[in-house]
């Protein structure tokens, strides 16, 4: 078995693969990669977290989810998330936010929608 960390630098040998419990479920990662990154002092970029697979996998459940949402649809969006790669959808979720806005002003889609 030679199978690759997701940099194709590193071998995904046992000694080399570190288990992490994320949203409930098992990552491997790879043990040279977070050290290389730890030696250079710096996060995954938001440009890299956001452009991460995972992240781009869970974007049309977090456009579902958005909505789902909108429509006050509770049964659609518990089904949505039901098994959701949570970190990733959060992710997702929130690099969609726009940041230069109030919570009040986001949210500002539900007082049109229950005065409607
Ligand atoms: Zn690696």
């Amino acid at each position: 078995m030679s199978a690759r960390c997701r940099s194709g630098r590193h071998e995904m040998t046992p000694a080399n693969t570190r288990v992490e419990q994320w949203g409930g479920r098992q990552v491997r990662r790879c043990r040279a990669c977070r050290a290389a990154s730890w030696q250079r002092g710096s996060r995954p970029s938001l440009y890299e977290i956001t452009a991460d697979r995972r992240v781009q996998r869970a974007l049309p459940v977090a456009m579902q989810v958005v909505g789902a949402v909108r429509d006050m649809d509770r049964d659609a969006v518990a089904e949505l998330v039901e098994g959701a790669d949570w970190p990733a959808l959060l992710i997702a979720l929130a690099a969609m936010v726009p940041d230069d806005q109030s919570p009040a002003q986001l949210l500002a889609w539900r007082e049109e929608r229950s005065a409607a």
